[in-house]
């Protein structure tokens, strides 16, 4: 009968469809008129009922008449929607406390280990999360020249998820810029609007050691399944997959699965594609079918405007003077200047007073002394040349002299380990080399370190001055 069943209904649906969603269903018994199949869990199940009901229906009954009946058994259950309430910090004076968001579509079971087999009540008891942070909306994320492209890209995607060239959205930059931010501001955004739609934050970290997990409990294949049930798919932090292959080649499939059906996959990474390490060249490649989008750093109308919308949102006043002291010395990491102004207020609050200048000077001072000021390029190639008591300038020329390519790579290497610069960005600026010789660079000076003494105590020296 299930056979007849499923070639009526392989007729009917898209061939990628009848292989994820009814393949994996095994016909068990069929007793009364009632077929009872299998089916990997219960979000399968849901999924069926949501997308295939009336197929099945009609399947059935053309098999065993107006009185046929489906039963569906779960053959075990998994645990992946059953996350820890959202984490991260929010960075504010006065910490609300962030409810998950409840999901449509979920598996979040009272019951994890259904060992007997289990008919569906008519009732639904499980939910995914989102994990979404509501106070992170595109209204408080102040644009600027620095995130504009990045913002309105996010923007569409929220607007129309899966349906824009964006896919996959990548977000990228440094510390602090708001990556986090945005990408919570467009999930939040798609809920609203789509209220059906199944969207999901997780950290690659989180998801890493959610896939580690499921390979230990034998659970690879529903790991897989409940991501594949998502609309939109956010992951934070991919550079936290380098090197980790196992994760990436499930992330890959998980990717091709979501992408193919039309669903959103939205990223963030501290760097750009190219400037990715250990990261399989297959992933690279679909990361960059959408769009990557920086997020650069503030510049001070924006970070003026920051702090000032962080004031009015907690509701406090600060004298001008306070304001742009803050936004000018602190420039490169928003989660700074807002602590910053956080550590103000509360002071302020403290006190009772207005601060002062005096105050802002010791609380900024803190703050830049706090965050380990990032050498510049040009700094790390004066050191270099003045080590090997060479010019900069034959530092960065083209000759192939041993002693002076050893210097250049030299300075490439800790270019590339003390400052937050992109590869090419460091190729650029260290006598106009592109971002492979960069690389090739950093490689070298590692092989030498282990295995020419000299050169390791060149590099022993030459840290201690960038550290
Ligand atoms: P990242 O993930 O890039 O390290 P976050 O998203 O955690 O950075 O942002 C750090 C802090 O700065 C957060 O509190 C965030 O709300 C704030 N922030 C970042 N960008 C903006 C912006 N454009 N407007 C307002 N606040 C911002
Ligand atoms: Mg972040």
């Amino acid at each position: 009968v299930w056979n007849n069943c499923l070639s009526f209904i392989k007729d009917n649906i898209q061939p990628q469809a009848f292989k994820t969603w009814f393949e994996p269903i095994k016909p068990i018994k069929l007793s009364d008129n009632a077929l009872s199949v299998q089916v990997p869990s219960k979000f399968f199940y849901e999924w069926l009922e949501e997308h295939y009901v009336k197929l099945l229906k009609v399947s059935l009954t053309k098999e065993l008449g107006e009185t046929a009946k489906l039963v569906y058994i779960i053959k075990m259950e998994n645990t992946y929607g059953n996350r820890e309430p959202f984490t991260e910090k929010i960075p504010s004076a006065n910490r609300s406390r962030v409810e998950p968001q409840e999901l449509d579509v979920a598996i979040k079971s009272k019951n994890p280990e259904l060992k007997n087999p289990f008919v569906i009540p008519g009732i639904r008891n499980i939910k995914i999360e989102s994990q979404l942070n509501p106070n992170y909306s595109f209204d408080n994320f102040l644009e600027g020249d620095a995130n504009r492209l990045a913002r309105s890209a996010g923007m569409a995607v929220a607007n129309k998820p899966g349906g824009t060239s964006f896919n996959p959205l990548l977000i990228f930059g440094g510390v602090g810029l708001g990556k986090t931010h945005l990408v919570h501001a467009i999930g939040v955004e798609i809920k609203d609007k789509y209220p059906e739609k199944t969207v999901l934050y997780i950290s690659a970290e989180k998801f890493t050691q959610q896939y580690i997990e499921s390979v230990k409990k034998n659970t690879r294949n529903d790991f897989i399944h409940f991501y594949q049930l998502i609309d939109v798919l956010v992951i934070d932090d991919v550079q936290f997959l380098s090197g980790k292959s196992g994760t990436q080649d499930v992330f890959f499939h998980i990717f091709n699965h979501l992408h193919q059906n039309g669903k959103q996959v939205i990223l963030t990474s501290d760097k750009a594609p190219v400037d990715m390490q250990d990261i399989e060249q297959r992933l690279l490649s679909r990361f960059k079918w959408g769009l990557s989008a920086e997020l650069q750093t503030p510049g001070y109308e924006t970070r003026i405007s920051i702090l000032k919308n962080k004031l009015y949102r907690d509701g406090v006043e600060m004298p001008e003077e306070i304001i742009e002291y803050v936004a000018k010395h602190i420039k490169s990491n928003i989660r700074e200047l807002e602590g910053a102004i956080i550590s103000l207020i509360a002071q302020s609050s403290f006190n009772k007073k207005e601060v002062t200048l005096e105050l802002a000077q010791f609380v900024v001072e803190k703050f830049v002394k706090n965050t380990k000021r990032e050498v510049s390029i040009d700094y790390i190639q004066k050191v270099v040349s003045d080590y090997f008591e060479m010019d900069v300038s034959t530092l960065q020329s083209k000759t192939r002299k041993r002693h002076i390519v050893q210097a250049r790579q030299l300075a490439m290497f800790f270019a590339k380990k003390f400052t937050k610069a992109s590869l090419a960005s460091i190729g650029s600026q260290i006598g106009k080399r592109d971002h492979a010789t960069v690389l090739h660079a950093c490689k070298t000076v590692d092989n030498l370190a282990e295995t020419d003494k000299q050169f390791k105590k060149y590099i022993e020296d030459l840290s201690k001055k960038f550290s």
